[in-house]
């Protein structure tokens, strides 16, 4: 073997582990096989074709928390305050009061009932709910299980980004109704599901991919991401860990594309030379022989 070839092969092993690292480092995502747009029964590639140009793994508006993808230090958030006094990320300040003048003009009046969590905050509920069910009777890791069915770990809730919001309609809160799945049944709730992607919205954690995302069905829980990322999710029935597996695999696609590219102009560009030295040969023979 010559050096040349070992050389090549010890410059491949480099890259190679490195580059791999690289594509997985970024997030805990689902298998292409899980993934389900329920609305639309679009496949894999369908939706990858038509991923909107704004869906990128290193928007911050698509930062992915959950219990797969916990983030344990503090992420720095640009407060503003809503009229409740809740806090939440400034950025969506501007499409959260719009979804809500929207539900107004359309007879909804909705209240916000939480946003921004920090860590500690969250630390602190998730273990006073945990208390309040092991006075009831529950042993440790029961009262843990039920806890984390509707209360992320504190270092696994997207409260913490300042993006997520937990909001009501007043048709279920002037009956003394709360965050209960039976929310999904008033009108507001319903107007929620069908307007919020148009102000950048999803419904997070929906009915039916519950093993997805792995916490139940809250219909109060929505999520900024942007507008196209949001109509995307929405129009498919996808949730934010399929939308992002997706988004990888067409970077992966990419990626292969462009290699494969440059390699075949690699070939084309050798073919071009020995061709040139072909010529230059037979240029040579036949220069040659006319002149002997
Ligand atoms: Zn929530």
């Amino acid at each position: 073997m010559s050096i040349k070839k070992i050389f090549l092969i010890f410059l491949l092993l480099l890259i190679f582990p490195f580059d791999k690292a690289e594509a997985l480092a970024k997030y805990n995502l689902p298998e292409l096989s899980q993934i389900d747009a329920i609305k639309s029964n679009a496949s894999v590639d369908e939706l990858i074709d038509s991923i909107p140009a704004e869906g990128n793994l290193n928007d911050p508006n698509l930062l992915l928390v959950n219990p797969s993808n916990p983030i344990n230090n503090q992420i720095e958030v640009d407060l503003v305050t809503s009229i409740e006094g809740i806090p939440y990320a400034a950025n969506i300040e501007e499409k959260l009061s719009q979804l809500l003048q929207a539900g107004l003009e359309d007879g909804y009046l909705f209240t916000i009932i939480s946003g921004y969590r920090s860590t500690n905050q969250q630390a602190g509920l998730e273990s006073s709910r945990k208390q309040s069910l092991m006075a009831v009777g529950y042993s440790e890791s029961e009262a843990r299980y039920l806890t984390n069915l509707y209360t992320a770990p504190a270092n696994a809730t997207e409260h913490m980004t300042g993006l997520a919001i937990d909001i009501l309609g007043q048709d279920w809160t002037s009956i003394g109704g709360g965050l209960t799945e039976n929310y999904s049944e008033t009108a507001s709730a319903q107007w929620l599901v069908e307007n919020a992607a148009n102000f950048g919205f999803i419904l997070r954690y929906p009915q039916n991919k519950t093993e997805m995302t792995t916490f139940n069905f809250e219909p109060w829980h929505y999520r900024y991401v942007g507008q196209l990322n949001a109509q995307f999710m929405m129009e498919h029935g996808l949730t934010l860990e399929e939308y992002l597996a997706l988004i990888e695999e067409r970077d992966r696609r990419k990626k292969i594309e462009k290699v494969k590219q440059a390699a075949e102009n690699q070939a084309v560009d050798e073919a071009k030379r020995w061709l040139e030295e072909q010529k230059k040969t037979i240029d040579k023979l036949f220069y040659n022989s006319s002149t002997d």
